[in-house]
């Protein structure tokens, strides 16, 4: 395996080019002061790509979050690498996936499932196109999704609004069952991210900025490992970390719990030794390694149901059986164990290569 460089970024962030708070250069800013390493902004069906390019020690990338303006409160897409705005196609997610992807792009369904908070009236904005085609993955945790998600009364609003970590689970049961349903059939990558708005919300008396991009900076990252060093050239280093959010070699981390630098996801073979995103035919024993950077629950997963699990560092585990494994980490904060980190998967191939692709 080759040696990687760990990044950390966001890749689902809206700047003041649609309907977040902040300018590209300011969440830039926030950015270098959280201990990003990149950000992607994904504003609403609004493409900036001359904003790209290195902010200080921040590479800052522009994407989109594409959807259908008359009917916006569904099928939410993050579009990356398409080299042009693709929001004519938003009433019709299936073309969509389908030109990104002709267009060698990559495409994320972005908090496909949602619950709504019912105090604060948010409509629920989930993926319904289900049958769509070619999209790379999923944002697997939308940080911003799932908090607006635990605000059922006024009372949980505002402890909520001072205490988040009291509340963020992890991604939602129903998004890790689609998308082990999902790697049944082919890969699909996970990102997670921010959902960064920086917004001021305001219920009668109470008025808080929900919450500050240095502070959605610092909880749902998505960390990729990259195959080569910054070059400082933008066109360069951008296609450095879409090579990695294409091949799934990323993991998505809850850097409030705890720094997730460090996660790694490993299987070793005959063959040599095989990271997140990889998929292979074994030989022979398949040995699985999940090292945290702090003591932690790991579970290892194997087409959706846990074969081992532990608490520690690391975690191994053995098995050649073909099909999806990937790792999940949760650690203790307030007396329950929370989602800390969730990687994609290593994928065992078959020996009649059903799952060949
Ligand atoms: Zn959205
Ligand atoms: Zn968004």
């Amino acid at each position: 395996m080759a040696d990687f460089l760990e990044r950390v970024g966001n890749v689902h962030v809206h700047s003041t080019l649609s309907d977040g708070s902040g300018t590209p250069e300011e969440i830039a800013q926030a950015a270098g002061e959280a201990g990003l390493d990149f950000l992607i902004l994904t504003d609403h069906n609004a493409y900036a790509p001359e904003k790209e390019g290195w902010y200080g020690r921040v590479l800052l990338l522009v994407g989109e979050e594409i959807h259908d303006p008359a009917n916006p409160h569904r099928n939410h897409l993050l579009v990356f690498r398409a080299g042009r705005d693709m929001s004519a196609y938003g009433a019709d997610p299936l073309a969509l996936c389908g030109a990104v992807a002709a267009r060698g792009g990559l495409s994320f369904l972005a908090h496909p499932f949602e619950r709504s908070g019912a105090f604060a009236g948010e409509p629920e904005i989930n993926w319904e196109a289900w049958e769509a085609q070619g999209y790379t993955g999923l944002e697997l945790w939308n940080y911003m999704s799932e908090f607006k998600a635990h605000l059922a009364t006024p009372g949980r609003t505002l402890l909520a609004a001072f205490w988040p970590k009291a509340f963020i689970q992890g991604p939602f049961a129903e998004t890790l069952a689609q998308w082990d349903a999902l790697l049944a059939e082919r890969p699909v990558y996970a990102v997670g991210g921010a959902d960064a708005h920086a917004l001021v919300y305001r219920r009668g008396p109470f008025a808080k900025r929900l919450f500050s991009y240095r502070h959605l900076f610092g909880a749902v990252n998505t960390h990729i490992l990259a195959s080569a060093p910054w070059q400082g050239d933008v066109a360069r280093d951008a296609a450095t970390v879409y090579d990695a959010l294409e091949h799934g070699r990323a993991f998505v981390g809850y850097d409030a719990l705890g720094a997730t630098r460090g996660f790694r996801f490993e299987a070793a073979d005959g063959q040599g030794v095989h990271t997140m995103g990889e998929a292979f035919r074994p030989q022979g024993a398949v040995r699985w390694q999940v090292w945290a950077p702090r003591r932690a629950l790991l579970r290892l997963i194997h087409n959706g149901r846990v074969i081992a699990q532990g608490v520690g560092r690391s975690l191994a585990g053995e098995s050649a059986e073909p099909g999806a494994y990937r790792a999940e980490v949760y650690r203790r904060y307030a007396g329950q164990w929370r989602g800390w980190i969730f990687a994609n998967p290593i994928i065992l191939q078959g020996e009649r290569g059903e799952r060949d692709g």
